[in-house]
């Protein structure tokens, strides 16, 4: 059918979609490097983009085109470019976007590794970057530059759980001629949607909610336009950071049950914040479905729900944080989030340990700084394991 009027959870079960001859109800896996063409003419046609027929599973395959579309539908965007993980899809963003002598801004607690490259790789190219505090929006208009062509967000961010303002941000953006850039990881399609929001270009990890079962690494990215899909889609083809058809027929079944998943997680989510948020042991709590949380009416006005990501700070700082990672039981000592597990981590001790402390409080994280990405398991079992290990310190 098409779902391009559907409501989001029939999107979610039947976007992209096609039925085989046998009438599959499951599109199969078209586990194949190269597809024959029935004739001279139609192998012509395929190339000159005549036809829509498939070419070379890095150009293109049935799988991961019903994949990108779901996810360019649920986005409400034009279409979508799934890559082999979501820095994959960061990477494309960057290299469509940035020229030499171009200059990009960007939030101080985005994903590591995409502030990361971007120091690291992209000035031998001659690219520029200013990171900030994008969370107060002074910041973001005071780093701009005649050179600025990117405005690169991703909110809530990581782990510090700050919101920025994206209708603000997208004013900036068309204010200064910006591309404004969201990586919606933190909130999938379903908690927001930053192209309707003023965006033009979206990307995503799929390997936290979208997917959801821990089992994939993939990404997305997804745009407004067809003058940005026509400049991106090219790269991912030509670098080759193409999905395997696998990988993607896994991904689109795991995004069948996105919204329920996050409406468990989420509900969990919610009672383990107020339950920290009342023990003494904790310092405190943040969490958008918070009262406390800083940013609690600009979170309820751009997304649809708080989330399954909580930071809480634990008395005793570095010890304290590492006790209750070694008392925890049900919870898993892990990266990564958007599962159906409950995971949780200590940054300070683990994918923070190696920034001295003067950048870790820079990207807000303090010694007993506990993330968590909660699950989908029976609350009282979630809330009796963090019981116990804090009843440990
Ligand atoms: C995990 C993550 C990425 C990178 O995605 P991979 O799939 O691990 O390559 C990018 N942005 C955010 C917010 C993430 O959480």
């Amino acid at each position: 059918m098409d779902t391009k009027n559907a409501g989001f959870n029939s999107k979610l079960i039947h976007a992209g979609g096609f039925h085989d001859v046998n009438g599959s109800a499951v599109t199969p896996i078209y586990q194949t490097s190269t597809f024959s063409f029935q004739s001279a003419d139609h192998g012509a046609a395929c190339f000159s983009g005549e036809s829509d027929g498939y070419i070379y599973t890095r150009l293109g395959n049935p799988n991961i085109a019903e994949l990108e579309k779901t996810v360019a539908e649920l986005e409400n965007g034009f279409g979508g470019i799934a890559t082999s993980s979501g820095m994959a899809a960061v990477n494309v963003v960057y290299l469509g976007l940035l020229a030499s002598g171009d200059h990009m801004i960007s939030h101080n607690a985005v994903y590591g590794p995409s502030r990361t490259i971007m120091e690291s790789l992209y000035p031998k190219f001659g690219v520029e970057s200013s990171y900030v505090d994008a969370t107060n929006i002074e910041n973001v208009i005071r780093a701009i530059r005649p050179t600025t062509k990117v405005l690169y967000i991703e909110t809530p961010a990581n782990p510090t759980i700050g919101i920025t303002d994206l209708r603000a941000m997208a004013k900036i953006a068309k204010e200064h001629k910006l591309k404004l850039v969201v990586d919606n990881t933190f909130c999938s399609p379903y908690l927001q949607k930053p192209l309707d929001l003023g965006a033009d270009i979206v990307l995503h990890s799929m390997t936290k909610f979208i997917n959801g079962h821990a089992d994939i690494v993939a990404g997305m990215v997804v745009t407004k336009t067809e003058a940005d899909y026509n400049l991106l889609k090219p790269i991912m083809m030509n670098i080759g950071c193409n999905m395997d058809p696998h990988q993607a027929w896994l991904t689109r079944r795991g995004l069948k049950t996105l919204s329920i998943r996050i409406d468990r997680a989420q509900e969990n989510a919610i009672k383990v914040a107020n339950y920290l948020e009342n023990h003494p042991k904790i310092q405190w709590v943040r969490f958008p479905g918070l009262k406390s949380h800083p940013q609690y009416e600009l979170a309820k006005q751009q997304m649809a729900g708080p989330g399954t990501m909580i930071s809480f700070e634990v008395a005793g700082g570095l010890e304290g944080g590492k006790k209750v990672m070694n008392a925890v039981k049900m919870a898993l000592l892990a990266v990564s989030l958007g599962g159906i597990e409950t995971l949780i981590q200590h940054p300070a001790s683990m994918t923070h340990s190696k920034l001295n402390d003067e950048k870790q409080l820079e990207g807000g994280i303090t010694k007993g700084l506990v993330r968590l990405s909660i699950g989908i398991e029976d609350i009282d079992d979630i809330i009796a394991d963090l019981d116990q290990a804090l009843a440990q310190i």
